[in-house]
Parts: structure tokens; C-alpha cells; sequence
């Protein structure tokens, strides 16, 4: 998280201009603009030293009309209510987007997660689940996996979900293990789902994916499947990868001359998305300064790490040559340099609708879990391929019929759903 950057007044400015461009009832803006619910609360773990440790932890429900709360929890040591509050809302707009029946939440704990051993963040999951239980639940809200977290983690939330409710509830939590409740085709999800948007994009602005070459900022789950897609789907090319290095503090770039191998790279990565760069080094790879790789020359940029990452300063550095900006993170644009991509006639996909395709395969694994009955791993990924290029369509149609910037063009799709839903439940 970016210290400068408040990301939840970032989503409510993002949100007030739209509200403004529909003409939007100010009673219904204000709703919209403040989460539904909140929770902190402490979570005392015992360490493997005998000692105990207090964290906070959160969660917030920002709207649930077009169904549960939906979203991931963080660990992640800058992790604050309104960087929580900021994603819940994101996820609103995410879920709406992507056309699936949920709301948005999201949750976190501030903690580095690599600080502590598997029996400690086991500790810290379980107790997370105790202290936000009674607020969850498949027909409530639905958390997930996000950064800091993974599926073994989510396994033991369900475990502890199941255990206290006396039913097995696989439905409580999504991200699970293959095997454990979980679906196939959820690692892929939301880096395919940027791919897919990036094909599409491509299509309408008349650019041969064989000729393009991407730069990603990160090489955790999302980046690490871009990258896959963007060379194995698109056929393309992907100049660099980039990852935060615990040990120095520090980012780096990793690119190699004749474009990255992000199998190979997955081989010598761990499983926080840090790349052991001496390995890189001896394979050829170039490690640069962590900021390079928004200075590449290459015609896609994906920011698939954090937030605040393309803002005014770094906005400077992008080479004429970049068409496209697919915003694999959350809120990597900052508004500053939201307005200068506009300017210089960059398509930006919007974060909700680039890097749905995580939620939407969230939800085809609750959907599976409801059925008790599960999908192959082409179906998963056939349908949300479906899903997600739908909802990039209703993007590019609102963008074209109203003559409006992309990021702007999905808001309104998504907060004209969400708004019908409130109307049609009688919450209005
Ligand atoms: P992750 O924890 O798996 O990976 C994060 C990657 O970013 C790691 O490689 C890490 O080293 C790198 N990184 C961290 N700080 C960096 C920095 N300053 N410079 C360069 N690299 C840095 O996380 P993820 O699940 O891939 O999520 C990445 C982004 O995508 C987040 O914004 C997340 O909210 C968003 N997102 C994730 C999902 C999902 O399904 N995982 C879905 C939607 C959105």
C-alpha cells in the first residue's frame, strides 16, 4: 500500500464523479458511498515461542442487494479499515460488473504473513473465523483468498466455519483446495480473466497480439497467470515480471532479453510470489530497479501487484508505445494519473472489470459446492471466459454510448445494477 495514497477516498472520489455524471439521487450516493457494515477486532495468537501476539483484524460488507457480501481477506502488513473499506467497495462494483448474484466485502489483517510459521497463521485463520463467524456464511457473506492469503488457509476458515456451525459449509468460504470444496480453474481465474480482457481489448482496438509485448508489475497469482495467458492464450510476448524481495526490502524488475518464462520463473518463486533472483541471474535474467518495469518498451502494461503503483510520478515514465493498461491490481491508478492515461488516449481496463475473473470463479465454486457436484477444469474456465467477456462488452457499449473514459463506462454499469437491485428489493 502506497503511504500517500488513501485508497478508500480514492474509491468514494471515483465513485462521487459517476454518481455526478448520472445525475444520481444524492440520498442513493450516499448510501453507495459508505460500507453496509464494519468489524475490527483483536486477534491474540499464541507464537511458537510461548509468547502471544495481538492483531487487528477487519472485515467490512460495503452492499449485499444483489446477494452476499463477496471478497477476499489480506494479510498484509499496511493493511488499515480503509484500505479494507476501499476493496469492499471495489468489490461491489466488481461483483455487479461480472453480472454474478453478490454483494461486496472484504477483510484483512494487518500482518505479514511470511513472518510467521504454518502453525501460527493457522492459529491467526481459525481465529479470525471465531471472532467474525456469527457475520458470515454462504447466504451472508462470502470471504476468499487475496494477497497474503492462500487456499490452505481457506481450508482451515472453512474448517473452523464447519466446526462451530456443526455442518459441513463448504459454501462459507471460497479459494479452497482442489479436493477440499475448492474448484479447478480458480488459480487461473483472475490472471486468464485479465487475458481475456486484453484479447478483447485487443480485438477492438484492431491490435495482433502476436505482435505485442507486456510489461507486469508483480509475480504473485494474478501476474504469475497473466504472464502464462498473455504468451500461451494471446501468443504473445512479456518483457518483464517484477517482485517485492523480503530479505533486501527492496523491488525488482526481472525481464530477459528475448521475453520472460514465467513456468520457469514459477519453478524458482515461492509461494508469497518472491522470485529467488540469484537463480534468475544464473538463467540469463536481468534484474533491475523494482520501478522499471512501468518504463519498458512494450505496448501492454499489467500492474498485477498493489495499489498506487501508476501514479503521478511513475506516469511519466510509460513509453509512448503503450496502448493498453489492464489493471490486473486493485486500484493501481492513481486519479492524477488516471487523467494523464486519459489524456494520452491510453485504453485503460478497469481494475473491477480486468481482474474479475477471480470472483467470478468464486462464485462458480460456491455454485459447485450448492450442487455437490463439480465442474472440469474447461468448463470452469469456458464459462468464465463467457462471463467475463459479457461483461467487457457492456463496458465498451456504455464507453461507446455515452462517450465516456472505460473506468468511468464500468461504474456506470455497475452502479446503474446495483441501484436496480435496491429498487427491486424495496430498499429504496
Ligand atoms: P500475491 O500476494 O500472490 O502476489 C503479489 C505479488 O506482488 C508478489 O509477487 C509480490 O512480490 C509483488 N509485489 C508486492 N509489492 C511489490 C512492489 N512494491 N513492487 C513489485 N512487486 C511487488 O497477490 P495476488 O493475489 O497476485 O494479488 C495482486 C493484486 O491483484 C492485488 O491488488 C489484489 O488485490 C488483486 N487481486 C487479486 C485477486 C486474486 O484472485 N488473487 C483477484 C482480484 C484482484
Amino acid at each position: 500500500m502506497s503511504e500517500q495514497i488513501n485508497a478508500f477516498k480514492m474509491a468514494q472520489g471515483q465513485f462521487d464523479n459517476v454518481a455526478k455524471m448520472l445525475d444520481l439521487d444524492p440520498q442513493v450516493s450516499e448510501i453507495l458511498r459508505w460500507p453496509s457494515r464494519e468489524f475490527q477486532f483483536t486477534i491474540p495468537v499464541h507464537m511458537d515461542d510461548g509468547s502471544i501476539r495481538v492483531f487487528t483484524g477487519y472485515r467490512v460488507q460495503h452492499n449485499d442487494a444483489r446477494g452476499p457480501s463477496k471478497g477476499g481477506i489480506r494479510f498484509h502488513p499496511a493493511e488499515t479499515m480503509d484500505t479494507v473499506r476501499a476493496l469492499a467497495m471495489w468489490m461491489t462494483w466488481k461483483t455487479a460488473i461480472a453480472d454474478i448474484p453478490l454483494g461486496g466485502g472484504k477483510g484483512g489483517v494487518a500482518v505479514d504473513p511470511a513472518s510467521l510459521s504454518i502453525g501460527e497463521q493457522e492459529r491467526l485463520c481459525r481465529h479470525w473465523v471465531r471472532q467474525m463467524w456469527r457475520n458470515i456464511g454462504p447466504r451472508q457473506d462470502v470471504p476468499a483468498p487475496d494477497v497474503g492469503t492462500n487456499s490452505r488457509m481457506m481450508g482451515w476458515m472453512m474448517d473452523e466455519y464447519s466446526q462451530i456451525v456443526g455442518t459441513y459449509t463448504p459454501g462459507v468460504i471460497t479459494g479452497k483446495p482442489v479436493g477440499g470444496g475448492g474448484s479447478l480453474g480458480r488459480k487461473e481465474a483472475t490472471g486468464f480473466g485479465v487475458i481475456y480482457t486484453v484479447r478483447e481489448a485487443m480485438k477492438h482496438l484492431n491490435l495482433d497480439p502476436t505482435e505485442s509485448i507486456a510489461a507486469i508489475q508483480g509475480f504473485g497469482n494474478v501476474s504469475q497467470y497473466a504472464a502464462i495467458g498473455f504468451i500461451d492464450l494471446l501468443g504473445g510476448k512479456v518483457a518483464c515480471v517484477s517482485y517485492w524481495d523480503r530479505d533486501d526490502r527492496a523491488a525488482y524488475t526481472v525481464s530477459h532479453p528475448e521475453g520472460v518464462d514465467p513456468r520457469f520463473l514459477q519453478t524458482i518463486t515461492d509461494i508469497y510470489g518472491t522470485i529467488d533472483k540469484d537463480k534468475a541471474r544464473e538463467a540469463g535474467y536481468v534484474i533491475e530497479d523494482g520501478d522499471d518495469w512501468i518504463a519498458k518498451d512494450v505496448n501492454v502494461l499489467i500492474p498485477a501487484a498493489l495499489e498506487g503503483q501508476i501514479n503521478a510520478n511513475s506516469v511519466k515514465r510509460i513509453s509512448d508505445r503503450v496502448r493498453m493498461v489492464a489493471e490486473g491490481a486493485n486500484g493501481p491508478t492513481t486519479p492524477e494519473a488516471d487523467e494523464v492515461l486519459k489524456r494520452n488516449n491510453v485504453f485503460v481496463i478497469p481494475d473491477f472489470l480486468c481482474n474479475a475473473g477471480g470472483v467470478t470463479v468464486s462464485y462458480f465454486e460456491g455454485v459447485q459446492n450448492d450442487m455437490n457436484y463439480y465442474w472440469t477444469n474447461e468448463e470452469v474456465l469456458e464459462r468464465l471466459d463467457t462471463k467475463i467477456t459479457q461483461a467487457f462488452n457492456s463496458v465498451v457499449e456504455m464507453a461507446a454510448k455515452e462517450g465516456v473514459y472505460m473506468r468511468d463506462a464500468a461504474y456506470m454499469v455497475s452502479i446503474d445494477r446495483v441501484v436496480k437491485a435496491m429498487e427491486m428489493r424495496g430498499l429504496l
